[in-house]
């Protein structure tokens, strides 16, 4: 089955196309086909596209929106000279996939999109009202191109979450402010903290049951995730993914008192101050410098910058803050496992937070540590480690790939 899958946001569009069926899924051997990412839509948007072996097609022209993207990359696709193997129309595709941010307590599970789904993804507009827009772009966009008889999937961020308890999910405010308004913690990354969980009980021969791990997903938005028995039992991210981790541009937690007095202070609207945690802050905000990982490990390396380094520490203490409570919380732990742009390739940001936590019994072996980068999976703790450390690629668009064939084929339980 060949199945395409996409990752819309407000003015990008993503999409990868996987040959992948249940045998495949089951020994391991999908196939990436052919990937691609368009940006700046709305304007000259910029096209970047890949099929494995092949040199990279770059181009920049004007997209309007994303029923145009999608229209684009299908014409590529397509074409006689792009020679993607098994594909020579649209009707060589037999699925598609979408990531949906937002779920609310709706979806615990990804499902096929039919009137009501969409429904029930515009109700969930309020508490996504970036994201879920654009997801219903590309569901409207490939609903016209592709017609009604090629079956589309939704694979929701949230859903891995759903198995939170209601102690972890609630906020300490008035129940009836949850009742009346669903304000509640509700998780993101979850694709992702599912995919590095599957991965680790595939490495190390582990059953769902016994699978007690910190997965930490730390790339420009970053959350870690408690995972007991296999199951989310907490993650850092929120009500939005602005709560939790120090990231990139987002301050994580705060006390929200702050979002008041700086308004105050500044004279300024609620919403502007928002957009100081959200786009001005993280280790952007710290630095003074740059959101970029690599960069301000750069500017630490050659120039010594103080407030560089005092990003980075921050962004490691807040991850250790979180080990340890989810430690706590879970009242045993296997391993941890780094993902993610940073957590896949930085040894030094892996080393700078383990540091110092001999005391639970992590400790990182130096050699595997810098030897785990560019997206090798493997264990990178000392033998004596009593909580194995391990670094797990993620594969969001895998899961989507895979989850449609299951919710296509009307395979009951999630693929992992
Ligand atoms: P996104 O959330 O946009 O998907 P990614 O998972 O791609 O983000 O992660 C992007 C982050 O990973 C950036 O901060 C980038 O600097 C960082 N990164 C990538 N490679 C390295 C590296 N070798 N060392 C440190 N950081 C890195």
């Amino acid at each position: 089955m060949n199945v395409i899958v996409f990752n819309c946001g407000s003015s990008s569009m993503k999409f990868q196309i996987i040959e992948t069926d249940m045998e495949k899924i089951e020994s391991d051997k999908d196939v990436m086909l052919a990937k691609g990412l368009i940006e700046r839509l709305g304007s000259q948007s910029l096209v970047t596209f890949q099929i494995e072996g092949k040199p990279t097609v770059k181009e920049a022209l004007p997209l309007r929106d994303h029923r145009a993207a999608l229209n684009y990359i299908m014409k590529w696709v397509t074409s006689d000279e792009t020679e993607i193997p098994g594909i020579n129309g649209l009707e060589d595709i037999h699925a598609i996939g979408h990531r949906v941010v937002h779920g609310g307590e709706k979806f615990k599970s990804s499902c096929r999109i039919d009137n009501e789904v969409i429904q029930g993804i515009e109700d969930c507009i309020d508490l996504a009202p970036l994201h879920n827009p654009a997801n219903l772009k590309g569901i409207y966009a490939a609903r016209e191109i592709f017609g009604p008889s090629v079956p589309q999937v939704a694979v929701f961020d949230t859903a891995f979450h759903s198995t939170m308890p209601e102690s972890v999910y609630l906020y300490a405010i008035p129940y009836q402010l949850y009742r009346r308004f669903k304000i509640r913690k509700y998780g993101f990354h979850g694709t992702s903290h599912r995919y590095i969980a599957y991965r680790y009980r595939v490495l190390t021969n582990t059953n769902r049951e016994n699978c007690n791990i910190i997965t930490l997903h730390l790339g420009n938005g970053s959350s870690a995730c408690a995972i007991k028995a296999g199951n989310s039992i907490a993650t850092s991210m929120g009500f939005t993914p602005l709560e939790g981790l120090v990231m990139g541009t987002r301050c994580g937690d705060i006390d929200p008192t702050v979002i008041e007095y700086l308004a105050h202070k500044e004279g300024s609207s609620v919403d502007e101050v928002f957009s100081i945690l959200n786009k001005r802050s993280g280790v952007l905000g710290i630095s003074g410098l740059t959101n970029d990982m690599r960069d301000l490990l750069e500017e630490i390396e050659e120039h010594q910058d103080r407030r560089a380094k005092l990003a980075v520490d921050m962004f490691c203490e807040r991850i250790k803050k979180y080990i340890g409570a989810y430690i706590a919380s879970m009242n045993c732990c296997d391993a941890i496992c780094f993902s993610a742009g940073i957590g896949e390739n930085s040894a030094k940001i892996r080393e700078r937070t383990c540091e110092n936590l001999d005391f639970l019994g992590i400790k990182l072996d130096p050699k595997l540590n810098k030897q785990a980068v560019g997206g090798k999976e493997m264990r990178i703790s000392s033998e004596d480690s009593k909580i194995a450390v391990y670094v797990i690629p993620t594969n969001e668009e895998l899961v989507f790939a895979r989850d449609t064939v299951r919710v296509v084929l009307n395979i009951p339980k999630p693929w992992h």
